[in-house]
């Protein structure tokens, strides 16, 4: 595949408008499937949660899922949707080997939330409103793994498998009106939309939300159009993005992309395009027109699902502080830096920071022990920060010891890991470890003075008045005390007992 001729970004928005268009699909955390009993687990074996319903053998017959059409409900409401008084489903016909159905199930002309719009806040602080055109529900289809290619793609592949326990789990797909006015920020603004939709299905919990496990996908519209020019560009399609930064590079590329073609006299093909996380570029998918035939027809198994209002009502009355709220709440309490905040923001932190301020920690504490070490660690080891063996309460805990003197950063830091390593308690292992610091200053200055003895240069040094010379014997007081003191109590008795 020849390398796609990129614009230089800025000369790329100089000359073109840019359009872009978000589609997100969430899946839902309910126990069980879209229109079946089959549970709807992450990571069970593959095909052992199956039914006739879910693969669509003739004569099953589906039922909806109530969970699922008030989790969709609770989803519009919180984008300030409209809730349609009747939605019916259709039947969407295409095959597909990971669709045994040969249809999937998706509301089609009644879509269950409409007309809504969400502000989203880009990293410079420029705002935007998003309109959202719909939220439908729908189901997923099943899981295809490629085996034998060098991509993990169908091409090159030997073989493939299929996987149905997805087929049938539900989902809700939001889709935006096309946003024009972002300029520059398209990118970021795509990201920012996406972390604000899975910030709040995530408050709902109506989904996991975990984009590295596709609970959370984008689809990325993006077209470009001369300025001043009225007629939409032709728009490409950038399929199953699954982590923010990626949409924004995804976003990003596609401009260039079409940028370069544009000026260069070409055409820009109405197509999906795949993107490539390893190469930081997209690549042509299958060509998609606006009249793609799906042969849409309602789905004659089942009754259009008519919410009442009570049940709107009692939903709306349950829905938590909004993400934009929420986050100026924050931002307010802790007080951290702006970028500080950001960087927890974008990091996906928020959530456990708070949890460990309410255990009683310093929110600078919480700060520093989340967007450090323990997301230093869950990078090392491929994880979320969700998946570490430690809770908001024992980072607290942590946190806490430190700031009581009990231990010190170091010491810390080996507590942690222990924490993680399943060893119990932060204070369980400081104290069946013998971590505390030696806070005797009798000991202390015995260490001090046999070190001082062992350099009597650096004596002479510090005496001198070149107290940076006294970082040796701190150095070697520490390691007589096997680290288990603090370092500044030290330096203050290493220039006290210089000077004497
Ligand atoms: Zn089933």
């Amino acid at each position: 595949m020849a390398k796609a001729n990129l614009m230089d970004y800025d000369k790329a928005l100089e000359l073109y408008e840019v359009v872009i268009g978000l589609e997100v699909h969430v899946e839902l955390n309910t126990n069980t499937k879209m229109f079946c009993g089959c549970k709807n687990d992450f990571g069970d074996e593959p095909n052992t949660n199956v039914c006739p319903i879910c693969i669509g053998l003739p004569g099953s017959l589906p039922v909806v899922n109530r969970k699922a059409v008030e989790s969709s409900i609770s989803i519009g409401l919180s984008l300030g949707c409209q809730i349609t008084p009747t939605g019916g489903f259709s039947r969407k016909n295409y095959f597909y080997p990971d669709l045994a159905k040969n249809y999937q199930t998706s509301q089609f002309r009644d879509p269950i939330a409409f007309d809504g719009q969400l502000d989203v806040e880009v990293p410079s602080g420029n705002k935007f409103t998003v309109q959202i055109e719909r939220a439908h529900m729908e189901e997923d289809a099943g899981k295809l793994t490629h085996i034998g290619g060098a991509t993990g793609r169908i091409q090159g592949a030997e073989y493939s498998l299929v996987d149905y326990n997805r087929a049938g789990v539900p989902l809700v797909e939001i889709v935006t009106r096309p946003v024009f006015g972002a300029g520059a920020e398209a990118p970021e603004l795509a990201a920012a939309y996406v972390r604000s939709i899975r910030e709040i299905v995530k408050a709902l919990g109506v989904s996991d939300a975990r984009m590295e496990r596709g609970n959370v996908r984008c689809d990325a519209n993006v077209s470009i159009r001369p300025h001043g020019q009225e007629k939409l560009g032709t728009r490409t399609e950038t399929k199953n993005v699954n982590s923010l930064r990626s949409i924004e590079r995804a976003v990003r590329y596609e401009i260039q992309r079409q940028a370069a073609i544009l000026s260069a006299g070409g055409t820009i093909t109405q197509e999906t395009r795949h993107w490539h996380e390893d190469k930081g570029s997209t690549s042509a998918g299958r060509p998609k027109s606006d009249a793609d035939d799906y042969r849409y027809f309602p789905e004659p198994d089942l009754v259009p699902v008519e919410p009442s209002t009570e049940l709107i009502e009692k939903l709306r009355a349950l829905l938590p502080e909004n993400p934009a709220d929420r986050r100026k709440r924050l931002a307010g309490e802790w007080g951290f830096a702006e970028m500080e905040f950001r960087d927890v923001v974008n990091a996906g932190l928020m959530d456990f920071i708070e949890e460990a301020v309410a255990a009683g920690a310093k929110p600078q504490a919480a700060r520093k022990w989340y967007s450090g070490e323990i997301a230093r660690i869950a990078n090392s080891e491929d994880k979320d920060v969700s998946e570490m063996n430690i809770t908001p309460s024992q980072v607290a805990e942590i946190a806490t010891l430190v700031e009581s003197g009990k231990i010190n950063d170091r010491i810390a830091r080996e507590v942690l890991s222990a924490v993680l390593a399943g060893e119990g308690s932060p204070t369980e292992i400081v104290s069946s470890r013998n971590l505390e610091v030696v806070s005797d200053d009798g000991a202390l200055i015995a260490a001090i003075d046999e070190a001082l003895a062992k350099q009597p240069d650096v004596l002479e040094k510090i005496r001198e008045g070149k107290v940076q010379a006294a970082g040796a014997v701190i150095g070697a007081v520490m390691q007589a005390m096997k680290g288990q003191a603090d370092a500044a109590r030290v330096r203050e008795l290493v220039l006290e007992r210089a000077n004497q």
